[in-house]
């Protein structure tokens, strides 16, 4: 594939696109959209990788192609909280130096990474179903359910096309916490005509259609119930449907209520300064919910990756220094094993086991909802949208292929897009040129 002529990156209407992480890969999702010599980028996140030795590796897209073809964002628009689409902004901005564009609990998240001193370029928030304009392009955020709150996909209008970025989504119509999919607006905007969607294939291999959020907090409560001894829950911090319902569970069985870990207690803040997570009973202080009975103790901690310093891994050591277990107590997997993080996690299991503590997980229970979406919803959303052609992105290349191969069955065209290559959408997606690609790897708290 040849190297990108200048009139393509500079001149030409195109649409063009370029993703310079998230295709062929899990994380580190930044994708470019561009236009006569006008770019911007939606999202711009981490690389998770575990090592054999249990730690974790951090990295971000390389911007070399953005210094090398002297192309500037305009713009970084981004699409939900999530480490995998915010995480490299903290390592990046200075390099992007753009405005950023998000809805405002995003907004909260990332200046939450960012240190207070220093002069960041703008953030601004934006609402839902109100498009702006920025240079060529207008955008428009629409709200999806997902994992996390204010989750949206985001409309571009260009250059006479219209592309449906999705981000991540699901579908659920009891998602508990959060938005449910704006499914009037996705029929109006298919009505319109999408030309491109550009689509989340984490679960494009599976069939059936999502676990909702209200089927896994009856799964939690009947897991819980029988319990006696002292309850542990991990799951993914920002999941704050995960701990309204732990919540609630734990005044509906007689337990009380406690978070462990520092992203468990932040994310919980931003939630309630957002209007999240104000249902009564809430949590109580872990030194309080210490001295209780274990029989009235829930606690809900960080660590459900295997992660050796997370409050879990360090329960499994026995060197928490606010919580020991004991035989009788119950671990829950409320979560998803990123692939890759076996080892440690297995170790994890099997020091708990060594304690006497039971381990209930999502392949025994169904405790756990993923916040992508398996193949019925991508048929109902596909229905909704009607678009001609996909570019399958978020995923290794088996989901991406997984994904375009059921779109096809549809009857949508379409090419599985690689990091690095420039695809031009003024037709049929065709690959049109090769810009440099790579990860970078970082501080964790660089
Ligand atoms: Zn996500
Ligand atoms: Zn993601």
């Amino acid at each position: 594939m040849p190297a990108p002529r200048f009139d393509q990156l500079h001149r030409h209407t195109g649409p063009y696109f370029v993703a310079l992480g998230g295709a062929g890969m899990f994380g580190a999702n930044l994708y470019l959209y561009g236009s006569a010599g006008q770019w911007i980028g939606i999202d711009c996140g981490l690389a998770l990788e575990s090592t054999a030795s249990g730690d974790n590796r951090v990295s971000v897209p390389s911007l070399t192609a953005l210094e090398k073809h002297d192309i500037k964002l305009s713009a970084l628009l981004i699409t939900h909280g999530h480490e995998d689409h915010i995480g490299a902004i903290p390592h990046l901005w200075r390099q992007l130096g753009c405005p950023l564009y998000t809805s405002p609990f995003t907004a909260q998240l990332i200046r939450s990474k960012l240190p207070q001193h220093l002069d960041w370029p703008a953030l601004h928030e934006i609402r839902p179903l109100q498009p702006i304009g920025l240079d060529a392009f207008q955008a428009e955020w629409i709200p999806v359910t997902h994992s996390i709150p204010e989750s949206h996909g985001i409309l571009l209008q260009v250059a006479g096309r219209r592309l449906y970025h999705s981000g991540d989504w699901k579908l659920d119509a009891q998602p508990l916490v959060g938005e449910v999919t704006a499914e009037g607006r996705l029929r109006a905007i298919g009505r319109e005509g999408v030309d491109v969607l550009i689509g989340d294939s984490t679960n494009a291999p599976g069939g059936g259609a999502s676990r909702s959020e209200a089927a896994v907090q009856d799964g939690l409560s009947d897991a819980i119930r029988p319990r006696a001894g002292r309850v542990v829950v991990t799951c993914f911090a920002s999941n704050l449907a995960r701990l309204h319902s732990l919540a609630l569970i734990a005044f509906d069985t007689g337990r009380y209520a406690g978070l462990l870990g520092r992203s468990l207690r932040s994310m919980h803040g931003v939630g309630r300064a957002h209007g999240y997570l104000q249902a009564r009973p809430g949590f109580i202080d872990p030194w309080e919910l210490g001295f209780l009975p274990p029989q009235q103790q829930l606690w809900i901690c960080t660590g459900s990756q295997g992660e050796p310093m997370a409050a879990l891994g360090r329960l499994a050591a026995g060197s928490h220094p606010q919580l020991t277990l004991e035989a009788g107590d119950t671990v829950l997997f409320s979560s998803r094993l990123i692939p890759g993080n076996e080892l440690p996690l297995e170790r994890i299991k099997s020091q708990l086991k060594g304690q006497g503590v039971h381990i209930i997980d999502d392949d025994m229970a169904p405790i756990h909802a993923s916040g992508h979406p398996p193949q019925d919803d991508l048929r109902e959303l596909y229905g909704w949208l009607r678009p001609r052609y996909l570019l399958p992105v978020h995923g290794e290349p088996y989901h991406q292929q997984a994904h375009l191969d059921f779109a096809r069955r549809l009857g949508i065209g379409g090419l599985v897009p690689a990091n690095g290559e420039l695809i031009d959408l003024s037709g049929q997606p065709c690959r049109v040129a090769e810009l440099p690609w790579a990860l970078r790897e970082v501080e964790r708290n660089g």
